[in-house]
């Protein structure tokens, strides 16, 4: 494909909110930045972030992602580098739900963009999002490649026996029932960026990657290749999370709805909105459960150990899953940010080779860096996570292979 562009707008279109990056491949800087929430609702802010200059905020109404899309363009337009300028090279779309078929970055059409459509029913909340933010991108823009990066490809590697729940397979095949995993944009990332810090090859490391944002995962890989991943059909399974559960025994769902009275929408809201860290304490965000379990509340206590307590579970899983563990890699607002957590995941870890350094883990910094003492025989880091990035890399490659 012919493009003398060297930048890529990355798009991460959600169901009332858009983010966008325009970002130069030159050097990976961020020319500008942005996002546009609450569109839809009577008052949505568009927020401009160039490189150089003031930022720029916007409070108005956006009726649809189509004027949330256009508003965008507009802004970008202002700092000359709208979606008309040739540096563009290509738009990179972040798509949750990629399913069994995509498992690598797609060059969008037609026959992609239905196929991304069949797989609603397995992303009722994100996909349409998805596709609203590709069309609109496409219509602005129809002769540039655009792309649709998947957070689901990067788990596609998941041996069969990982990937498959211990079901009937004819009813699992049918609905398309399988731990698919999310966030793998983010854990790909961080574990080749592990491996870069380590200055090692990412084909010859075993890592655990622990993304613990709003929404948690963690993931097992192998010489660059995902083994296991905690999420599974959605992202609801795995770790305790802001406001998500993480596991539960599927038999609550039964127990709620029969004894409970409770309907499956409402066991569904409970599960995703009201649980995690939020349900049991009261509080979604990290500082405030670290701030009030400091200062004795005890339900802002059990919330942080059980936090804690099944990211411990998963970690030594994976590390009998992967045989030999090179690093731990914490990544996402949580992981990136919180020292609590990090020393609590690890503590009494040594037999494992597992440790923090008190030290290196109190400082604070936005670079990737180690926070195990050298004699530690698995390296612990602070990776902070760049999907964008990514995303962005992810197209630029494609663009030029095609
Ligand atoms: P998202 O999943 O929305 O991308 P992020 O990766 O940005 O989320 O993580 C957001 C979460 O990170 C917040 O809800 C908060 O709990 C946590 N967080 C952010 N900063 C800190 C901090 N300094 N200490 C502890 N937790 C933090």
């Amino acid at each position: 494909m012919t493009t003398t562009g060297t930048r890529v707008l990355v798009l991460n279109a959600g169901s009332s909110s858009v983010k966008y990056q325009l970002i130069d491949m030159l050097d990976g800087a961020r020319l500008a930045s942005g996002l546009v929430e609450r569109i839809g609702e009577v008052s949505g802010r568009l927020l401009h972030l160039p490189l150089t200059g003031e930022p720029r905020e916007s409070v108005r109404r956006f009726a649809d992602h189509d004027g949330a899309l256009r508003a965008v363009a507009d802004e970008l337009a202002a700092d000359l580098m709208g979606l008309d300028s040739p540096e563009l090279a290509a738009i990179g779309h972040r798509v949750v739900h990629g399913g069994m078929r995509f498992t690598r970055p797609t060059l969008i059409n037609d026959a992609v963009v239905a196929e991304i459509r069949r797989l609603i029913p397995v992303a009722p909340l994100h996909n349409p999002a998805n596709i609203t933010g590709i069309e609109v991108a496409r219509s602005m823009r129809p002769d540039l490649p655009q792309v649709a990066v998947f957070d689901t490809a990067f788990h596609a590697t998941l041996p069969e026996y990982a990937a498959r729940y211990a079901i009937d397979r004819k009813t699992a095949d049918e609905h398309r029932v399988r731990r698919y995993g999310f966030h793998g944009t983010s854990h790909q990332y961080v574990s080749r960026a592990t491996a870069r810090l380590l200055g090692r090859d990412p084909a010859e490391l075993n890592v655990i990657v622990l993304h613990l944002g709003n929404g948690a995962s963690a993931s097992a890989v192998a010489g660059g290749v995902c083994v296991e991943t905690s999420m599974g059909l959605t992202p609801l399974e795995g770790l305790v999370m802001g406001t998500r559960s993480g596991d539960v025994d599927p038999g609550l769902v039964f127990h709620l709805h029969r004894v409970g009275g409770l309907s499956i929408d409402q066991i569904d809201d409970l599960l995703n909105r009201r649980s995690g860290l939020l349900g049991l304490c009261g509080d979604n965000d990290m500082r405030e459960v670290v701030r009030r379990a400091q200062g004795g509340d005890e339900d802002a206590g059990l919330a942080f150990d059980s936090y804690v307590h099944r990211i411990r579970r998963y970690l030594g899983g994976y590390y009998a899953v992967l045989g030999r563990v090179d690093a731990v890699a914490f990544t996402a607002g949580v992981g990136e940010n919180s020292a609590e957590v990090r020393a609590a995941v690890c503590a009494n870890l040594e037999e494992l080779g597992i440790s923090v350094e008190p030290e290196l883990n109190a400082m604070r910094s936005r670079q990737a860096r180690v926070i195990s003492p050298t004699y530690g025989r698995v390296t612990v880091a602070v990776v902070p996570t760049d999907e964008e990035l990514e995303i962005a890399q992810q197209t630029f490659a494609l663009v030029h292979e095609v």
